[in-house]
């Protein structure tokens, strides 16, 4: 390839994604928000230039879309590797959508054998994988951090660093809050009880609530828990758009099973569940399930505990 380019608005991430490409072109150029220690770094790391983004104050990065694909217009590079952050993700989308360019989004691997682009990513919710071949000139993949590992490359470039200017925006950041701390840390539980939204009603939440603390562990739930009924806060649910968790057990009660919940419980080491549909879609996850209306059941796992 002759051309690739790298944007991450965390220097660490763009350290990773220039190790995974630094011999893979004539010309690799790293665009990073950062100073000029980040600037050496990228060199270190296999970047022949280097342009800066700093972040103005009260702005925000991705506003350098419309400068980072102008330039994509002249130098027409193969690959334009961006950093899945939420920033980098929304930058992505624009300089692609632009230079009228695809987009592949949250890639889990990359290869560039050939000096074709072949990436692969997670569908169906972490169901399966699919393997994407591009065949356009250029496109933008973007890459979940720390998917590659750095390496310093032998003989670095002291190449050219250039800070580039953002232009003016109509959209500025006018305040910014600190997100509450989380009281909860889920990942770490050894025991999750997972609600659903068959408890039906919050006073059922009882059961869950005794049953964790008997075997001291955590609440987690499922999405429409949270987002749904507000029963409970969203750091507690658990799946593809929540927290993924490794408990030693996890007893899913009222929860379906749908893929979306499971890609984040399907790594516990004991999965139990308790449905009262016999072909509940939850049961072909659990190393064991019984098949019962929740209050009944929970109350006997209880009283037996107890
Ligand atoms: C893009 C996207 C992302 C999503 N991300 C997530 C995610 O990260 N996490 C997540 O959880 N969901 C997520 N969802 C939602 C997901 O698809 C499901 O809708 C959700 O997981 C279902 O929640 P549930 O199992 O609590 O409810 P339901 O699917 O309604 O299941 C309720 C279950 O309770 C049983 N039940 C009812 N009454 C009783 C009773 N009295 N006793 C015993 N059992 C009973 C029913 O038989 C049923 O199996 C996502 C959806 C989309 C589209």
């Amino acid at each position: 390839m002759k051309n690739i380019w790298v944007i991450a608005d965390v220097p660490e991430h763009a350290y990773e994604l220039l190790s995974k490409v630094a011999t893979d072109a004539d010309q690799v150029t790293a665009f990073v928000n950062g100073d000029e220690s980040v600037a050496s770094e990228c060199f270190a790391y296999g970047a022949k230039i280097v342009k800066l983004l700093p972040i103005r104050e009260n702005a925000m990065w991705e506003l350098y879309a419309k400068e980072v694909a102008n330039e994509g217009e002249k130098v027409q590079p193969e690959l334009i590797l961006v950093a899945a952050t939420r920033r980098g993700k929304t930058l992505a989308a624009q300089v692609a959508a632009i230079l009228d360019i695809p987009c592949v989004t949250e890639s889990k691997s990359l290869n560039l054998e050939g000096g074709k682009v072949v990436a692969k990513r997670t569908i169906f919710g972490g169901l399966a994988e699919k393997e994407l071949e591009v065949t356009s000139q250029s496109v933008v993949v973007t890459v979940a951090p720390g998917i590659f590992e750095k390496q310093k490359v032998d003989n670095p470039a002291s190449g050219e660093i250039i800070t580039v200017e953002a232009s003016a925006t109509n959209a500025v950041v006018i305040e910014r809050k600190e997100k509450e701390a989380s009281t909860v840390n889920l990942s770490q539980a050894n025991v999750v009880i997972g609600v659903g939204r068959g408890f039906g009603k919050q006073e059922n939440l009882k059961y869950a609530e005794e049953l964790a603390s008997i075997l001291e562990g955590e609440i987690g739930c499922t999405r429409p828990v949270t987002e749904d009924l507000n029963w409970y806060p969203e750091e507690r649910y658990i799946g593809i758009s929540g927290v993924v968790i490794k408990p030693k057990l996890y007893l899913a009660a009222g929860i379906s099973g749908q893929i979306q919940h499971v890609y984040g419980i399907r790594d516990s080491k004991t999965i139990v569940a308790v449905d009262k549909n016999e072909n509940a879609p939850i049961f072909k996850f659990a190393d064991y399930y019984i098949v019962g209306d929740i209050e009944e059941v929970l109350s006997e796992i209880i009283h037996a505990l107890k």
